[in-house]
Parts: C-alpha cells; sequence; structure tokens
C-alpha cells in the first residue's frame, strides 16, 4: 500500500477530491512510495479563502509576535533536523548531508525573518513643510502564493513564505508534486510554532493548480522558482491578472579558470559543484572555461582521475558523494542531452550512462559525465541538462571566456577562479549575471543579501529574501500629515509644495 499524501488547509490535513493524483517516487529504488493529490480550482479556492480569514488578525498582530513565531519555527526546524533531512534523501534522492543543507539554507532565511520588526520599519521625515511631516509603512498584501520546484523542497519554500508570511501576509504554498513531504511536514511545524491556521495553507497540483491560483483575484502576489519557460508563463499569465509576480527559473552557470587559478582547489571544487545533488542545483556549475591550452590540460588532467573516484550511492549512503536524480523521466531527459552532445561533437571523455547499482537497479542514477571541447554552439550546452553532466569549453583569452556566460540566454551564477584581485573585480563588475563568485563555486547568497538572476534565469523585478523580499512581499503607503498652528492662508488651488 502506498501512502497517500495530503493538502494542509487552515491548519489541518485534508485529503484531494479531484479525484487526480500524481506518483510520487523513491528514487533510489524506482518504486511508487506515495500518490499525491493534485488539486483543482475548488480546492485551492478552499485554501484561499482559509488564508483569507486568517489575514485580518495575522496582519494586525504586533511584528515581535510575529517574529516569536519565526523563533519558534526556526527552534522546531533545529529538533527535527534528522527527521526533515531523512525525509527529503527519500524522495528527491539527494544525500542526507546534502539535504541538511536544504533544510538548513531555508533555517537561514526563518533567522533574517526573526528580524521583521526591523526589517518592515518605515521612514519618517519630520518638518517636510511648516507643520508637516510624512512617513511611510510597508503593509502586507493579503493572501500570497508561492510556486516551487523539486530540487530544494526545504529552501525554496521558505524563502518565500519565511519572508511574506513575517511581513503579516497569509500564504499558500504550492510545492512541486514530486517531492511534497517536506514543505507538507513543514507547514504543520509552522502550526506548531504558534501560527494560526489558515496563515500557511499547502496545496498540492500541478498546471490545473498553478492556473487556478494565478487567476484567482483574491491572491494578491504570486512568487514561482522552476523551468524558464513555465517561469515565464507564470510571470505572463500572474500579470495579466494584476499580481505582482516573481518567477526565478532556469541556469547554465559558468566556472572560468583563469592560467593563475589554484587548481587544487578548481578541481575540488568543481566535483562538488558540478556533479553535487546530481547536478541538480540551479546554482550548479556545469561548465567549465579554462583560460589556454595549457590550464585546460591540465584541469582535463586533474579532474578525470577525481571523477573517475566519485562514488554514486543511495541518498542514505553516509558515503556516497551523490545519488540518483528525481524521477525515470528526468534520468531519460539527462541521458538524451548527453547523447545530444555527443552527436554534436562534444568529446564524451567520461560517460555517466548504463550506470547501476547492485540491490538498486531501478533506482534513476546516472554516473559523473565529462565533455571536452565543447562549443557555443551547440544545443547541448545552450541549453540546460540539470544532471551530473560537466561540460568544458575552451577559451584562448579571459575576454573570450567572460564572453560566454555574458551572451548565454541563462545569467543565474558565474565563477571566476583566480589570484588575480583586478582580473576578478572586472569581471565581476561587467559580466551580465545576476550572482557572482570569485573562488566560489556557487554564489548563493545569504539570507540577509538577495538571491536571483537575470534574463531568462529571473522574468522579476525583486529577488528573492534579503531586504528585496521584504519589498516584494509589501506595499509602501506614504503619509503626509499636517499640523498646523493658525491659519494655512488661500492655496487650495494650486499643487501643495513645501517651498
Ligand atoms: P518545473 O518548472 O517543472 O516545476 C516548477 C513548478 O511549476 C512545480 O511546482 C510544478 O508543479 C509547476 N508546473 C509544472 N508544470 C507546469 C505548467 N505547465 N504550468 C504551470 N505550472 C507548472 O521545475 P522543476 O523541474 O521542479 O525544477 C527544476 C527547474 O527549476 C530547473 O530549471 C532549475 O534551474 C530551476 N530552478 C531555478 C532556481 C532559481 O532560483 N533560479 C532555483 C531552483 C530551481
Amino acid at each position: 500500500m502506498t501512502r497517500t499524501i495530503t493538502h494542509f488547509i487552515n491548519g489541518e490535513q485534508v485529503a484531494g477530491t479531484s479525484g487526480r493524483t500524481s506518483d510520487v517516487f523513491n528514487p533510489n529504488t524506482g518504486a511508487v512510495q506515495a500518490q499525491t493529490p493534485l488539486a483543482n480550482a475548488a480546492e485551492v479556492d478552499k485554501a484561499v479563502a482559509a488564508a483569507k480569514a486568517a489575514f485580518p488578525a495575522w496582519a494586525a498582530l504586533n511584528p515581535q509576535r510575529r517574529a516569536r513565531v519565526m523563533f519558534r519555527f526556526k527552534d522546531l526546524l533545529e529538533q527535527h533536523m534528522d527527521e526533515l533531512a531523512e525525509l527529503l534523501s527519500l524522495e528527491h534522492g539527494k544525500v542526507v548531508a546534502d539535504s541538511r543543507g536544504d533544510v538548513q539554507r531555508g533555517m537561514e532565511v526563518i533567522e533574517f525573518a526573526c528580524g521583521i520588526p526591523h526589517l518592515q520599519k518605515g521612514e519618517y521625515t519630520e518638518g517636510a513643510g511648516p507643520g508637516i511631516d510624512v512617513y511611510s509603512m510597508r503593509q502586507p498584501l493579503g493572501v500570497v502564493a508561492g510556486i516551487t520546484p523539486f530540487n530544494f523542497p526545504a529552501m525554496i519554500p521558505m524563502w518565500m513564505f519565511g519572508v511574506a508570511i513575517a511581513c503579516g501576509n497569509t500564504f499558500i504554498l504550492k510545492p512541486s508534486e514530486k517531492d511534497p513531504s517536506v514543505p507538507l511536514r513543514l507547514a504543520e511545524l509552522f502550526m506548531e510554532a504558534g501560527a494560526p491556521a489558515g496563515v500557511l495553507n499547502v496545496i498540492n497540483g500541478d498546471k490545473e493548480a498553478v492556473d487556478a491560483i494565478l487567476a484567482h483575484e483574491d491572491v494578491k502576489a504570486v512568487s514561482f522558482v522552476g523551468s524558464s519557460d513555465i517561469a515565464h508563463y507564470v510571470y505572463e499569465t500572474g500579470t495579466h491578472y494584476g499580481k505582482r509576480v516573481q518567477a526565478m527559473a532556469g541556469a547554465k552557470n559558468h566556472g572560468i579558470i583563469l592560467p593563475d587559478a589554484d587548481m587544487d582547489q578548481v578541481v575540488r571544487d568543481f566535483l562538488g559543484a558540478a556533479f553535487g545533488s546530481a547536478g541538480e542545483r540551479c546554482m550548479a556549475l556545469p561548465v567549465a572555461v579554462p583560460v589556454g591550452e595549457k590550464t585546460a590540460d591540465e584541469f582535463i588532467a586533474r579532474i578525470v582521475p577525481e571523477i573517475r573516484k566519485l562514488k554514486v550511492g543511495i541518498s542514505t549512503d553516509k558515503d556516497a558523494h551523490y545519488g540518483p536524480v528525481v524521477t525515470a523521466a528526468h534520468k531519460a531527459r539527462v541521458e538524451n542531452y548527453i547523447q545530444m552532445c555527443a552527436d554534436e561533437g562534444g568529446e564524451l571523455l567520461i560517460d555517466g550512462r548504463g550506470l547501476t547499482l547492485q540491490g538498486h537497479e531501478n533506482g534513476f542514477f546516472i554516473g559523473p559525465t565529462l565533455f571536452d571541447n565543447v562549443t557555443a554552439d551547440m544545443r547541448s550546452y545552450r541549453e540546460e541538462i540539470f544532471g551530473p553532466v560537466l561540460q568544458v569549453v575552451r577559451a584562448d583569452t579571459l575576454e573570450e571566456a567572460a564572453r560566454l556566460p555574458s551572451e548565454h540566454q541563462y545569467g543565474n551564477g558565474v565563477a571566476i577562479f583566480t589570484r588575480s584581485g583586478r582580473a576578478a573585480r572586472d569581471f565581476a563588475a561587467s559580466v551580465q549575471v545576476g550572482m557572482v563568485g570569485i573562488n566560489v563555486p556557487i554564489p548563493v547568497p545569504v539570507s540577509y543579501h538577495t538571491f536571483g538572476g537575470w534574463k531568462r534565469s529571473a522574468f522579476a523585478d525583486t529577488n528573492q529574501h534579503g531586504p528585496e523580499g521584504v519589498r516584494f512581499w509589501t506595499k509602501i503607503k506614504t503619509v503626509t500629515q499636517r499640523w498646523p498652528e493658525g491659519d494655512v492662508g488661500d492655496q487650495a488651488f494650486v499643487i501643495p509644495t513645501m517651498g
């Protein structure tokens, strides 16, 4: 008997009623381990109604009381870290240590949200004119929603609901149907932390639920993270319905290796950043750009034996460097890209296809794969693969190397490896990418800074978390008040100035 997953509406687990469900796999074995309901518009409406009812009281609560819920939630996350990480590993396929990182990075956004009394303060100008003061306040939007991808089922929901709810909004989370259990568990723990019923609701589903959220007139803002075509669709549809939308999307991040780089560090960093979590990270580093033939030859010579030593194992194997990919369909997609790159003329130095693990023959495993001599015109380079595949694109000069990420359709993250401060500084200033690492392979900004890419990696005016997150989840109101002494004169027919 497979487990049946529920929704979480108004503080309670609620069974799906649409009649449609989706399989949740154990990627280690390939077996179906649960069924998740796929919500219809009526179920979304129920969740929105619960959130709408909860909004006035939650928004009126003073900010330090909202912060206290966040503090307690953070404690509960720490207490339940092992449980959450194991649950996450069994649905996603990332190894348990990496799952802990997923929960930890989300928890750091909750820590940021604990500062909401300070973060949500407005501004004040005393004496903007005679007897006139001006002040602004940041007010919550109302019912808001988050739609999240499979690859960070703890961190990305917390990027969104952590900040949105701390600001006084109430929330509908629509997690990925591929690994819905951790988001549901987060909602239960959030209630346990003292959040009133209806403040955080989880609706499981697919396009039907997403469309219902986008069209719902009571949903005021939508944050989305996922693949680019769907992100673009969500952005266009949500804004068409007059909502505030931010839609973070796909990626193809480059790591540029200058001749003066510390090659020991570079090899270590690429192993983790290209193959960790089976390459299923939007900040993974799937393209290496060594500058100069000598750098490229050394990089290849040094990384090949290290790649051969990587251990692919089940997600609960403590010695495994990475586990299976999320579904059989995703495995087939990645393997198609490997074939495509080989057909396009990429030099396949290590082929990870056909990997099977004894006792787990039906698991969704792909061995680490390495291509040399990939070129910018290849489709397999231009598109996101999202698997354990590293493509090496050789460049003769730093200028030529730097053009690659700048001219690529995606602009999420980029890294440069060098000992030259000057080269790194110039590169960081000029590259057309949203997040830059200097000798840092996965430059995911800390929670009190802000996360977001450029070009087809984000359809958004504001980023995730940090002060930009507070701006996204609030609207500003500016009050001009006059408490004059005596007669203000006959100025009623001209535009007021503070002369
Ligand atoms: P996805 O686009 O398939 O799914 C994302 C969400 O959209 C899910 O909740 C899903 O149910 C929903 N969805 C699926 N099909 C839909 C449709 N036709 N209409 C409306 N909604 C739909 O993405 P995924 O495979 O879960 O996640 C991987 C992708 O996410 C990669 O492209 C990765 O780069 C990207 N990602 C980006 C960031 C970032 O911040 N830029 C972070 C993590 C992941």
